[in-house]
């Protein structure tokens, strides 16, 4: 009886406490460092932050420049008054074969 308690104990130690929490705190420091290293690469809007993570936000390039927006700030890009100019601009790239066209750039008041 004294043999099976030992080696309950035993097991127990084992599983909660010293091999589940040293793997645990590793594996979780190396997603951590992903996470962050995925911030840079446009997981969040360039213009309101909102994160692309959790896929309830869309994320497409600017119109203007190279910058990864969501959806809500490609509809305010839409708005601005010089949309159709930066649309016509890439238009015009594209059919001079430049498909890699950065935009005319970002207007200051948007
Ligand atoms: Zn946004």
């Amino acid at each position: 009886m004294g043999n099976a308690d030992y080696r309950k104990h035993n097991d127990g130690s084992l599983n909660s406490s010293t091999y589940h929490k040293k793997d645990g705190t590793k594996v979780r420091a190396i997603l951590k460092r992903e996470t962050e290293k995925e911030v840079e690469m446009e997981t969040n809007c360039a213009r309101c932050n909102v994160s692309f993570i959790d896929g309830k936000v869309s994320s497409i390039m600017s119109r203007f420049n190279l910058d990864i927006i969501c959806s809500h700030c490609e509809s305010k890009e839409k708005l601005h008054p010089a949309y159709h100019e930066a649309q016509l601009a890439e238009l015009k790239a594209v059919q001079n074969g430049d498909y890699n066209f950065p935009g005319i750039g970002k207007p200051a008041d948007l």
